[in-house]
């Protein structure tokens, strides 16, 4: 492989502008002190704060009955409008501080955070790995969880958004 030749970076996501991974852990501090995020904040009834403190920022969650939901491990996000769906089962994961539940919508949120919306679809370049919505999303969500010091997860499944 040369440099001229890359190799093709498998988008998993949208491409949108890229973003540098020293960009996103800056969000991340901005993030964490504009909402309050903390550790505690998804142990005990620390969430509703949280949910709370969300909502006067413009970002609302939506929890939905598992029923009416198709895969209950996993939430949508729609970052235009500032929300995030949540079905019941990943809500109460979410509130009681389930590693991956936490991590699933801190993913969501940086949708939001980031300003994803579809871009770049006609650039005659390649596409690489930081212009992937879904690479800049996991990111945000691994480095708020390392800022926060919270428990790992292992990656989390695709989402699409
Ligand atoms: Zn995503």
């Amino acid at each position: 492989m040369t440099p001229e030749n890359p190799p093709e970076y498998g988008m998993r996501g949208h491409r949108v502008p890229a973003l540098t991974a020293e960009f996103i852990q800056q969000v991340t501090v901005r993030v964490r002190d504009v909402l309050g995020i903390r550790k505690r904040s998804f142990q005990g009834k620390n969430p509703e704060k949280l949910l709370s403190s969300l909502e006067k920022h413009g970002i609302n969650i939506d929890v939905i009955h598992d029923a009416e939901w198709i895969d209950a491990t996993k939430a949508t996000v729609d970052p235009q409008k500032g929300m995030i769906y949540v079905p019941e089962k990943l809500y109460s994961e979410i509130c009681r501080g389930k590693a991956k539940a936490v991590r699933i919508f801190l993913h969501e949120l940086g949708h939001i955070v980031l300003g994803h919306k579809p871009l770049l679809h006609f650039s005659e370049r390649m596409p690489v790995e930081n212009e992937d919505s879904e690479w800049q999303a996991d990111y945000f969500a691994d480095a708020m969880i390392e800022l926060l010091g919270l428990p790992k997860a292992e990656a989390q499944l695709e989402l699409v958004f």
